[in-house]
């Protein structure tokens, strides 16, 4: 594991997008929790941000060739909060499969704990059987119907759903942690699971506000998030009226089909 954490951290650290956002002209990197106090003006440490003033509008931007907005940057995340009856999202379990296949070829004994009657319940049923029958081969077991799964200590372990192990990863869906923004404040208005709520341009409900990626529940992907980008990016500074209905929706699961015999 201290290998895989390593040969990450590497990537990521190759990726370099702090590096470039920090050398942006123009472009001034804050770190901490911002929150909106009031319309077009967010509190970060302290400090208050006022972006573009009452009159930066969605109009005002789209016309002006250096608009002065501020794109909120928000995030969903997974685990930290178990919704165990919550519908699974777009990804389908794609990650609790992805992480079953990974820690079994580190060697662990892996249990997949499933609610719903097939894996992947979002998929085409043979892309269902044909993954169970890929786990099968590498002797991970998995649990279908499990409703109503509680989670117990015992001396042996922990215990769900009558399986006992060492450890749990939960995998359940996620929820957009959009509920410490100040979106009140600023008159954003969310749907019923907290996603904000965002028209095809990703502008919310306050005028001169969008929101990109995970937290508008339009995605729920990195290509998706950056397609929010390319779609701002689109409307306001070349007039080009790109909309989330034009993306072709397109999703893969990281397992591997080939099975490697354990060495
Ligand atoms: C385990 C896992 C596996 C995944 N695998 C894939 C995959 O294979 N393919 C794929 O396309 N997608 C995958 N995803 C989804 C993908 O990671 C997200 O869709 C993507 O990262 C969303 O981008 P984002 O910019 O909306 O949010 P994030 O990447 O989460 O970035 C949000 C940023 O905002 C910051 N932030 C949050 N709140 C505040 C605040 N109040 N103040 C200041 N900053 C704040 C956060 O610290 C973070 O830096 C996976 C997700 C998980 C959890």
């Amino acid at each position: 594991m201290k290998k895989l954490k390593a040969r990450k951290d590497a990537i990521v650290a190759r990726a370099g997008v702090e590096k470039s956002l920090r050398s942006l002209t123009n472009c001034e990197v804050i770190e901490g929790h911002a929150r909106f106090t009031a319309p077009h003006t967010v509190s970060v440490n302290g400090k208050t941000l006022i972006s573009g003033g009452s009159s930066s509008t969605w109009e005002a931007a789209r016309d002006s060739s250096r608009p002065e907005c501020a794109i909120f940057h928000q995030f969903v995340h997974d685990g930290r909060r178990f919704r165990a009856a919550a519908p699974f999202d777009s990804r389908g379990s794609a990650v609790g499969l992805e992480f079953a296949q990974m820690y079994r070829r580190f060697g662990s004994e892996v249990t997949v704990i499933e609610q719903a009657p097939r894996l992947l319940p979002h998929e085409d049923e043979d892309i269902s059987a044909a993954v169970l029958d890929i786990l099968a081969k590498e002797d991970i077991q998995v649990a279908l119907n499990a409703h109503n799964v509680a989670v117990k200590a015992t001396d042996q372990g922990l215990n769900v759903h009558n399986f006992t192990g060492t450890h749990l990863l939960v995998a359940a869906g996620r929820v957009p942690n959009t509920d410490d923004l100040g979106l009140d404040a600023a008159g954003i208005a969310t749907d019923e699971r907290g996603y904000i709520h965002v028209d095809e341009d990703c502008a919310t409900s306050a005028r001169g506000v969008w929101a990109l990626g995970d937290c508008n529940g339009r995605g729920g992907f990195t290509h998706t998030s950056y397609n929010d980008y390319e779609i701002v990016a689109a409307n306001l500074l070349d007039k080009d009226s790109r909309r989330i209905s034009d993306r072709i929706y397109c999703s893969a699961v990281y397992i591997d089909p080939r099975w490697h015999a354990p060495e």
